[in-house]
Protein backbone atom coordinates (compact mmCIF):
# COMPACT_ATOMS: atom_id res chain seq x y z
CA UNK A 1 0.00 0.00 0.00
CA UNK A 2 1.67 3.49 -1.13
CA UNK A 3 -0.10 6.12 0.93
CA UNK A 4 -0.12 9.98 0.01
CA UNK A 5 1.39 12.07 1.87
CA UNK A 6 -1.90 13.69 3.11
CA UNK A 7 -2.39 14.12 6.50
CA UNK A 8 -5.78 12.67 6.43
CA UNK A 9 -4.39 9.52 5.01
CA UNK A 10 -1.58 9.15 7.12
CA UNK A 11 -4.16 10.08 10.46
CA UNK A 12 -6.18 7.09 8.65
CA UNK A 13 -3.61 4.59 8.67
CA UNK A 14 -2.73 5.04 11.83
CA UNK A 15 -5.66 5.27 13.87
CA UNK A 16 -6.61 1.67 11.54
CA UNK A 17 -3.45 -0.27 11.93
CA UNK A 18 -1.34 1.22 14.85
CA UNK A 19 -1.70 -0.14 18.11
CA UNK A 20 -0.11 2.60 20.21
CA UNK A 21 2.14 2.75 23.52
CA UNK A 22 0.24 4.26 26.63
CA UNK A 23 -2.20 5.23 25.04
CA UNK A 24 -6.45 4.60 25.33
CA UNK A 25 -7.11 2.60 21.63
CA UNK A 26 -10.87 3.74 21.76
CA UNK A 27 -9.83 7.48 22.26
CA UNK A 28 -7.68 6.85 19.53
CA UNK A 29 -9.97 5.81 17.17
CA UNK A 30 -11.79 9.03 17.94
CA UNK A 31 -9.37 11.74 18.61
CA UNK A 32 -6.73 10.47 15.78
CA UNK A 33 -2.94 11.04 16.19
CA UNK A 34 -0.62 14.44 16.52
CA UNK A 35 1.29 13.26 13.63
CA UNK A 36 4.86 15.49 14.35
CA UNK A 37 6.52 15.49 11.21
CA UNK A 38 9.66 17.43 11.65
CA UNK A 39 11.64 19.53 14.38
CA UNK A 40 13.69 22.53 14.74
CA UNK A 41 16.12 23.28 17.93
CA UNK A 42 13.41 22.76 21.22
CA UNK A 43 10.45 22.75 18.56
CA UNK A 44 8.47 20.33 16.79
CA UNK A 45 6.23 21.06 13.96
CA UNK A 46 2.55 19.06 13.26
CA UNK A 47 1.07 17.33 10.20
CA UNK A 48 -0.48 20.84 9.78
CA UNK A 49 2.23 23.23 10.36
CA UNK A 50 1.79 24.44 13.90
CA UNK A 51 4.34 24.98 15.55
CA UNK A 52 5.45 23.93 19.50
CA UNK A 53 7.75 24.68 21.76
CA UNK A 54 8.41 21.15 23.38
CA UNK A 55 8.86 21.47 26.69
CA UNK A 56 9.65 17.93 27.78
CA UNK A 57 12.03 17.15 24.94
CA UNK A 58 10.06 14.48 22.90
CA UNK A 59 9.73 11.44 26.03
CA UNK A 60 12.10 13.32 28.54
CA UNK A 61 15.06 12.92 26.45
CA UNK A 62 15.78 14.84 23.28
CA UNK A 63 18.33 17.18 25.57
CA UNK A 64 19.86 18.49 22.58
CA UNK A 65 16.54 19.72 20.70
CA UNK A 66 15.01 17.72 17.31
CA UNK A 67 17.82 19.02 14.59
CA UNK A 68 21.45 18.82 15.80
CA UNK A 69 23.65 18.70 12.80
CA UNK A 70 26.65 16.86 14.43
CA UNK A 71 24.42 14.19 16.31
CA UNK A 72 22.51 13.56 12.39
CA UNK A 73 26.08 13.38 10.55
CA UNK A 74 27.44 11.33 13.55
CA UNK A 75 24.54 8.71 13.15
CA UNK A 76 24.95 9.15 8.92
CA UNK A 77 28.75 8.20 9.49
CA UNK A 78 28.41 5.48 11.22
CA UNK A 79 25.39 4.51 8.80
CA UNK A 80 27.49 4.67 5.97
CA UNK A 81 30.51 2.61 7.56
CA UNK A 82 29.17 0.08 9.96
CA UNK A 83 25.10 0.01 10.28
CA UNK A 84 24.84 -3.26 12.51
CA UNK A 85 26.90 -5.25 14.16
CA UNK A 86 26.61 -7.21 17.28
CA UNK A 87 29.04 -7.58 20.53
CA UNK A 88 28.28 -10.98 21.72
CA UNK A 89 31.28 -13.31 22.17
CA UNK A 90 33.72 -10.99 22.10
CA UNK A 91 33.01 -8.53 19.11
CA UNK A 92 33.04 -5.19 19.54
CA UNK A 93 32.75 -1.69 16.85
CA UNK A 94 35.02 1.64 17.57
CA UNK A 95 32.01 3.43 18.46
CA UNK A 96 30.99 1.35 21.27
CA UNK A 97 34.58 0.93 22.67
CA UNK A 98 34.65 5.29 22.56
CA UNK A 99 31.28 5.31 24.14
CA UNK A 100 32.30 3.12 27.08
CA UNK A 101 35.53 4.93 27.61
CA UNK A 102 33.73 8.83 27.08
CA UNK A 103 30.99 7.19 29.79
CA UNK A 104 33.95 6.68 32.45
CA UNK A 105 34.99 10.27 32.60
CA UNK A 106 31.59 11.09 33.86
CA UNK A 107 30.02 8.33 35.39
CA UNK A 108 30.28 8.59 39.52
CA UNK A 109 31.03 4.96 39.96
CA UNK A 110 34.50 4.82 40.13
CA UNK A 111 36.10 2.27 37.95
CA UNK A 112 32.52 1.57 36.75
CA UNK A 113 31.67 -0.66 34.07
CA UNK A 114 29.17 -0.06 30.90
CA UNK A 115 26.62 -2.38 29.79
CA UNK A 116 24.76 -1.70 26.86
CA UNK A 117 21.02 -2.27 26.06
CA UNK A 118 18.24 -1.43 23.50
CA UNK A 119 16.46 1.39 25.81
CA UNK A 120 15.33 1.94 29.53
CA UNK A 121 13.23 -1.13 30.73
CA UNK A 122 16.10 -3.36 29.37
CA UNK A 123 18.28 -1.48 31.49
CA UNK A 124 16.15 -1.99 34.41
CA UNK A 125 15.84 -5.76 33.85
CA UNK A 126 19.77 -5.86 33.72
CA UNK A 127 20.62 -4.42 37.13
CA UNK A 128 17.94 -6.57 38.42
CA UNK A 129 19.35 -9.55 36.90
CA UNK A 130 22.75 -8.51 37.61
CA UNK A 131 21.88 -8.02 41.21
CA UNK A 132 20.73 -11.97 41.47
CA UNK A 133 23.80 -13.32 39.57
CA UNK A 134 25.92 -11.20 41.78
CA UNK A 135 24.11 -12.45 45.14
CA UNK A 136 24.95 -15.69 43.49
CA UNK A 137 28.48 -15.25 42.98
CA UNK A 138 29.04 -13.95 46.69
CA UNK A 139 27.23 -16.66 48.39
CA UNK A 140 23.56 -15.76 48.98
CA UNK A 141 21.24 -16.92 46.68
CA UNK A 142 18.95 -16.83 48.95
CA UNK A 143 18.70 -12.78 48.29
CA UNK A 144 15.76 -12.66 45.57
CA UNK A 145 13.87 -9.62 46.61
CA UNK A 146 13.28 -6.58 45.45
CA UNK A 147 12.63 -3.50 46.81
CA UNK A 148 10.60 -0.22 44.93
CA UNK A 149 8.73 2.27 45.84
CA UNK A 150 5.33 3.39 45.22
CA UNK A 151 4.82 5.47 42.32
CA UNK A 152 7.88 4.32 40.67
CA UNK A 153 7.87 3.96 36.78
CA UNK A 154 10.92 2.00 35.52
CA UNK A 155 9.49 0.61 32.28
CA UNK A 156 7.17 -1.68 30.44
CA UNK A 157 9.15 -5.37 30.19
CA UNK A 158 8.02 -7.61 32.60
CA UNK A 159 10.38 -6.97 35.93
CA UNK A 160 10.51 -3.23 35.15
CA UNK A 161 6.79 -2.90 35.15
CA UNK A 162 6.71 -5.24 38.13
CA UNK A 163 8.69 -3.01 40.34
CA UNK A 164 6.94 0.19 39.06
CA UNK A 165 4.77 1.48 41.41
CA UNK A 166 1.98 2.70 39.58
CA UNK A 167 -1.32 1.08 39.47
CA UNK A 168 -2.21 1.33 35.71
CA UNK A 169 1.25 -0.43 34.60
CA UNK A 170 -0.15 -3.40 37.15
CA UNK A 171 -4.08 -3.56 36.36
CA UNK A 172 -5.60 -6.42 34.25
CA UNK A 173 -1.98 -7.48 33.51
CA UNK A 174 -1.77 -9.64 35.91
CA UNK A 175 2.33 -9.43 35.91
CA UNK A 176 4.16 -12.58 38.15
CA UNK A 177 4.93 -11.93 41.85
CA UNK A 178 8.71 -11.81 41.24
CA UNK A 179 9.52 -11.18 44.75
CA UNK A 180 8.95 -7.46 44.40
CA UNK A 181 8.19 -5.22 47.80
CA UNK A 182 7.28 -1.45 47.56
CA UNK A 183 8.32 1.05 50.16
CA UNK A 184 6.50 4.54 50.03
CA UNK A 185 7.56 7.28 48.04
CA UNK A 186 9.09 10.48 49.38
CA UNK A 187 6.51 12.61 48.20
CA UNK A 188 6.54 15.43 50.64
CA UNK A 189 3.73 17.80 49.29
CA UNK A 190 1.20 14.89 49.49
CA UNK A 191 2.46 12.33 52.15
CA UNK A 192 4.50 14.60 55.00
CA UNK A 193 2.07 14.34 58.47
CA UNK A 194 0.69 17.26 60.10
CA UNK A 195 3.83 19.46 61.28
CA UNK A 196 6.20 17.59 59.76
CA UNK A 197 9.72 18.63 58.58
CA UNK A 198 11.23 17.58 55.26
CA UNK A 199 14.11 16.02 57.15
CA UNK A 200 11.67 14.28 59.95
CA UNK A 201 9.86 12.73 56.83
CA UNK A 202 13.01 11.34 55.62
CA UNK A 203 14.03 9.72 58.90
CA UNK A 204 10.38 8.30 59.28
CA UNK A 205 10.51 6.96 55.50
CA UNK A 206 14.30 5.59 56.78
CA UNK A 207 12.72 4.02 59.57
CA UNK A 208 9.92 2.79 57.72
CA UNK A 209 12.34 1.27 55.20
CA UNK A 210 14.81 -0.43 57.52
CA UNK A 211 11.55 -1.93 59.52
CA UNK A 212 10.43 -3.49 56.05
CA UNK A 213 13.85 -5.08 56.00
CA UNK A 214 13.75 -6.69 58.98
CA UNK A 215 10.25 -7.85 58.74
CA UNK A 216 11.11 -9.53 55.29
CA UNK A 217 14.63 -10.51 56.41
CA UNK A 218 17.96 -8.41 54.78
CA UNK A 219 18.71 -12.03 54.09
CA UNK A 220 16.03 -12.10 51.57
CA UNK A 221 16.43 -9.01 49.92
CA UNK A 222 18.71 -8.54 46.76
CA UNK A 223 18.22 -5.07 45.67
CA UNK A 224 16.33 -1.32 46.42
CA UNK A 225 15.72 0.77 43.35
CA UNK A 226 14.86 4.19 43.33
CA UNK A 227 14.91 7.04 40.39
CA UNK A 228 16.40 10.26 42.10
CA UNK A 229 13.60 12.60 41.30
CA UNK A 230 10.22 10.34 40.24
CA UNK A 231 9.44 11.39 36.56
CA UNK A 232 6.14 9.88 35.73
CA UNK A 233 4.85 9.09 39.27
CA UNK A 234 4.45 13.08 39.27
CA UNK A 235 7.94 14.68 39.10
CA UNK A 236 8.64 14.06 42.78
CA UNK A 237 11.81 15.70 44.39
CA UNK A 238 13.18 14.02 47.03
CA UNK A 239 12.89 16.21 50.37
CA UNK A 240 15.88 16.82 52.40
CA UNK A 241 18.01 14.06 53.80
CA UNK A 242 15.99 11.62 51.70
CA UNK A 243 18.24 9.79 49.93
CA UNK A 244 21.87 9.55 52.30
CA UNK A 245 19.07 8.62 54.97
CA UNK A 246 17.62 5.43 52.72
CA UNK A 247 21.25 4.75 51.26
CA UNK A 248 22.57 4.29 54.61
CA UNK A 249 19.61 1.95 55.60
CA UNK A 250 20.00 -0.09 52.18
CA UNK A 251 23.83 -0.59 52.42
CA UNK A 252 23.80 -1.60 56.52
CA UNK A 253 21.98 -4.73 55.33
CA UNK A 254 24.19 -5.72 52.46
CA UNK A 255 21.13 -4.57 49.87
CA UNK A 256 22.54 -3.09 46.74
CA UNK A 257 21.80 0.10 45.52
CA UNK A 258 20.11 0.42 42.24
CA UNK A 259 19.71 4.04 40.98
CA UNK A 260 17.39 4.32 37.72
CA UNK A 261 18.90 7.51 36.00
CA UNK A 262 17.22 7.15 32.92
CA UNK A 263 15.60 10.60 33.78
CA UNK A 264 17.64 12.10 35.69
CA UNK A 265 21.08 10.97 33.91
CA UNK A 266 23.09 13.76 31.67
CA UNK A 267 22.36 16.81 33.41
CA UNK A 268 18.56 17.05 34.54
CA UNK A 269 18.84 17.99 38.09
CA UNK A 270 22.06 20.07 37.60
CA UNK A 271 24.86 17.01 38.23
CA UNK A 272 25.73 14.77 35.16
CA UNK A 273 23.84 11.82 37.18
CA UNK A 274 20.84 12.55 40.05
CA UNK A 275 22.57 10.19 42.70
CA UNK A 276 25.38 13.11 42.66
CA UNK A 277 22.61 16.03 43.26
CA UNK A 278 21.25 13.67 46.12
CA UNK A 279 24.91 12.38 47.40
CA UNK A 280 24.53 8.85 47.05
CA UNK A 281 26.38 6.50 45.55
CA UNK A 282 24.95 3.38 43.45
CA UNK A 283 25.99 0.11 43.03
CA UNK A 284 24.13 0.09 39.96
CA UNK A 285 22.96 2.78 37.52
CA UNK A 286 20.56 2.63 34.52
CA UNK A 287 20.92 4.94 31.56
CA UNK A 288 19.19 5.84 28.35
CA UNK A 289 16.76 8.64 26.81
CA UNK A 290 19.39 11.47 27.04
CA UNK A 291 22.44 9.20 26.20
CA UNK A 292 21.64 9.81 22.90
CA UNK A 293 19.55 12.89 23.02
CA UNK A 294 17.09 10.21 22.45
CA UNK A 295 18.29 10.29 18.51
CA UNK A 296 19.13 6.92 18.34
CA UNK A 297 17.98 4.22 20.77
CA UNK A 298 20.22 3.06 23.26
CA UNK A 299 20.20 2.08 26.95
CA UNK A 300 22.68 0.99 29.53
CA UNK A 301 23.80 -0.58 33.17
CA UNK A 302 27.20 1.20 34.56
CA UNK A 303 28.21 -1.29 36.90
CA UNK A 304 30.63 -0.65 40.05
CA UNK A 305 33.75 -2.64 40.08
CA UNK A 306 33.12 -5.01 43.29
CA UNK A 307 29.87 -6.09 41.11
CA UNK A 308 31.77 -6.57 38.19
CA UNK A 309 34.34 -8.41 39.90
CA UNK A 310 32.53 -10.78 41.39
CA UNK A 311 30.14 -10.78 38.31
CA UNK A 312 33.21 -11.81 36.36
CA UNK A 313 34.20 -14.33 38.12
CA UNK A 314 30.65 -15.91 37.91
CA UNK A 315 30.66 -16.28 34.46
CA UNK A 316 34.12 -17.33 34.19
CA UNK A 317 32.54 -20.50 36.37
CA UNK A 318 29.67 -20.54 33.80
CA UNK A 319 31.68 -20.28 31.02
CA UNK A 320 29.87 -16.57 30.10
CA UNK A 321 27.70 -14.17 31.15
CA UNK A 322 24.92 -15.11 29.19
CA UNK A 323 22.87 -12.06 29.10
CA UNK A 324 22.65 -9.34 26.07
CA UNK A 325 20.57 -8.14 23.64
CA UNK A 326 21.13 -8.30 19.36
CA UNK A 327 21.61 -4.49 19.85
CA UNK A 328 23.65 -3.91 22.77
CA UNK A 329 26.41 -1.28 21.87
CA UNK A 330 24.56 -0.98 18.32
CA UNK A 331 26.90 1.08 16.14
CA UNK A 332 25.13 3.80 15.26
CA UNK A 333 23.07 4.51 18.43
CA UNK A 334 27.34 4.50 20.08
CA UNK A 335 28.41 6.96 17.33
CA UNK A 336 25.24 9.65 17.98
CA UNK A 337 26.03 8.85 22.09
CA UNK A 338 29.60 9.79 21.62
CA UNK A 339 28.82 12.70 19.99
CA UNK A 340 26.45 13.91 22.19
CA UNK A 341 28.29 13.30 25.04
CA UNK A 342 31.02 15.60 23.27
CA UNK A 343 28.70 18.26 23.18
CA UNK A 344 27.25 17.91 27.02
CA UNK A 345 30.92 18.29 27.83
CA UNK A 346 31.70 21.35 25.75
CA UNK A 347 28.70 22.88 26.54
CA UNK A 348 29.21 22.21 30.26
CA UNK A 349 25.84 20.73 30.36
CA UNK A 350 25.37 20.53 34.39
CA UNK A 351 25.82 24.59 34.71
CA UNK A 352 23.44 25.24 31.59
CA UNK A 353 20.82 22.90 33.64
CA UNK A 354 21.62 24.75 36.51
CA UNK A 355 21.62 27.81 34.90
CA UNK A 356 18.29 27.63 32.83
CA UNK A 357 16.83 25.76 36.22
CA UNK A 358 17.12 28.90 37.89
CA UNK A 359 14.87 30.56 35.31
CA UNK A 360 12.21 27.93 35.64
CA UNK A 361 12.49 27.82 39.29
CA UNK A 362 11.54 31.19 39.21
CA UNK A 363 8.78 31.00 36.74
CA UNK A 364 6.73 28.29 38.15
CA UNK A 365 7.32 30.08 41.75
CA UNK A 366 4.91 32.53 39.89
CA UNK A 367 2.39 30.16 38.99
CA UNK A 368 2.03 28.69 42.25
CA UNK A 369 -0.13 31.34 43.33
CA UNK A 370 -2.67 29.60 40.68
CA UNK A 371 -5.63 28.44 42.21
CA UNK A 372 -5.65 25.51 39.91
CA UNK A 373 -2.12 24.45 41.36
CA UNK A 374 -1.59 22.86 44.60
CA UNK A 375 2.50 22.61 44.74
CA UNK A 376 5.39 23.77 42.30
CA UNK A 377 9.10 21.83 42.65
CA UNK A 378 12.00 21.50 40.58
CA UNK A 379 15.71 20.84 40.53
CA UNK A 380 18.27 21.24 38.06
CA UNK A 381 15.55 21.70 34.58
CA UNK A 382 13.22 19.41 35.60
CA UNK A 383 9.70 20.99 37.27
CA UNK A 384 6.33 19.52 38.15
CA UNK A 385 3.27 21.26 38.48
CA UNK A 386 0.96 19.48 40.96
CA UNK A 387 -2.92 20.68 40.28
CA UNK A 388 -5.78 20.40 42.54
CA UNK A 389 -9.11 21.30 43.37
CA UNK A 390 -8.54 23.05 46.45
CA UNK A 391 -5.25 25.15 47.95
CA UNK A 392 -6.28 24.80 51.11
CA UNK A 393 -6.96 21.21 51.88
CA UNK A 394 -4.99 20.16 48.92
CA UNK A 395 -7.88 18.35 47.91
CA UNK A 396 -7.21 16.73 44.73
CA UNK A 397 -9.41 16.66 41.48
CA UNK A 398 -11.33 13.24 40.93
CA UNK A 399 -9.54 11.07 38.63
CA UNK A 400 -12.43 10.55 35.77
CA UNK A 401 -12.39 14.85 35.26
CA UNK A 402 -8.63 14.32 33.77
CA UNK A 403 -7.64 17.77 34.47
CA UNK A 404 -3.95 17.54 33.72
CA UNK A 405 -5.18 16.00 30.39
CA UNK A 406 -7.35 19.39 29.90
CA UNK A 407 -4.62 21.28 30.85
CA UNK A 408 -2.02 19.55 28.48
CA UNK A 409 -4.60 19.48 25.55
CA UNK A 410 -5.05 23.74 26.04
CA UNK A 411 -0.85 24.28 26.70
CA UNK A 412 -1.23 22.84 23.00
CA UNK A 413 -3.47 25.26 21.90
CA UNK A 414 -0.80 27.87 23.21
CA UNK A 415 2.47 26.74 21.38
CA UNK A 416 3.59 24.26 23.94
CA UNK A 417 3.94 21.00 24.83
CA UNK A 418 4.13 19.00 27.99
CA UNK A 419 3.15 16.54 29.77
CA UNK A 420 0.34 15.50 32.17
CA UNK A 421 1.21 12.46 34.57
CA UNK A 422 -2.27 12.17 35.51
CA UNK A 423 -2.54 15.98 37.37
CA UNK A 424 0.90 16.94 37.76
CA UNK A 425 2.31 18.73 34.36
CA UNK A 426 5.35 17.80 33.79
CA UNK A 427 8.40 19.93 32.41
CA UNK A 428 12.41 19.01 31.24
CA UNK A 429 13.02 21.00 28.09
CA UNK A 430 15.74 20.55 25.99
CA UNK A 431 18.89 22.18 27.34
CA UNK A 432 19.31 24.31 23.50
CA UNK A 433 16.34 26.64 24.76
CA UNK A 434 17.19 30.60 25.85
CA UNK A 435 16.02 32.32 29.09
CA UNK A 436 13.30 33.89 26.49
CA UNK A 437 11.89 30.26 25.46
CA UNK A 438 12.27 29.28 29.37
CA UNK A 439 9.72 32.57 29.46
CA UNK A 440 7.53 31.52 26.92
CA UNK A 441 7.04 28.10 28.38
CA UNK A 442 5.84 29.62 31.68
CA UNK A 443 3.20 32.60 30.43
CA UNK A 444 1.91 29.93 28.02
CA UNK A 445 1.49 27.09 30.66
CA UNK A 446 0.01 29.66 32.89
CA UNK A 447 -2.78 30.53 30.13
CA UNK A 448 -3.61 27.32 29.71
CA UNK A 449 -4.08 27.13 33.41
CA UNK A 450 -6.45 30.19 33.29
CA UNK A 451 -8.58 28.23 30.21
CA UNK A 452 -8.88 25.33 32.25
CA UNK A 453 -9.92 26.88 35.12
CA UNK A 454 -12.21 28.89 32.93
CA UNK A 455 -14.12 26.33 31.52
CA UNK A 456 -13.89 24.26 35.09
CA UNK A 457 -16.43 27.18 36.32
CA UNK A 458 -18.36 27.66 33.88
CA UNK A 459 -19.01 23.46 34.22
N1 LIG B 1 13.01 4.24 34.03
C1 LIG B 1 12.57 5.51 34.06
C2 LIG B 1 12.85 6.34 35.27
C3 LIG B 1 11.88 6.04 32.98
O1 LIG B 1 11.40 7.28 33.04
C4 LIG B 1 11.67 5.23 31.83
C5 LIG B 1 10.95 5.76 30.60
N2 LIG B 1 10.21 6.90 30.72
C6 LIG B 1 12.13 3.92 31.85
C7 LIG B 1 12.80 3.46 32.97
C8 LIG B 1 11.91 3.00 30.68
O2 LIG B 1 12.66 3.36 29.59
P1 LIG B 1 12.27 2.88 28.10
O3 LIG B 1 10.93 3.48 27.80
O4 LIG B 1 13.40 3.41 27.26
O5 LIG B 1 12.23 1.39 28.11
Amino acid sequence: MVLSNASADLEDADKRFHFHSQTDPARHAETGPLMIVRGEGPHVIDIDGRKYLDAVASLWCASLGFSNARLAAAGAAALETLPVYHTFNHRSNPFVAELAAELATIVPIPGGRMFFTDGGSEAVDTMVKMAWYYHSAIGQPERRKIIARTGAFHGSTVMAARISGLPAMHKSFNLPDCNVIHTARPHYYRDALEGETQADFSARLARELDALILAEGPETIAAFIAEPVMGAGGVIVPPEGYFPAIHEVVKRHGILYLSDEIICGFGRTGSWFGCETFGVQPDLMSIAKGLSSGYAPIGGVVVSAPVFEAISEESGRNGLFSHGFTYSGHPVSAAISVEALRIYKEMDLPAVSRSLGRKLAAGLQRIASHPLVGDVRSVGFIGGVELVADKATRQSFPAELKVGAMVERRTRAHGLIVRNVGDVIAICPPYIVTEDEVEFLVTRLARALDDVHAELQTG
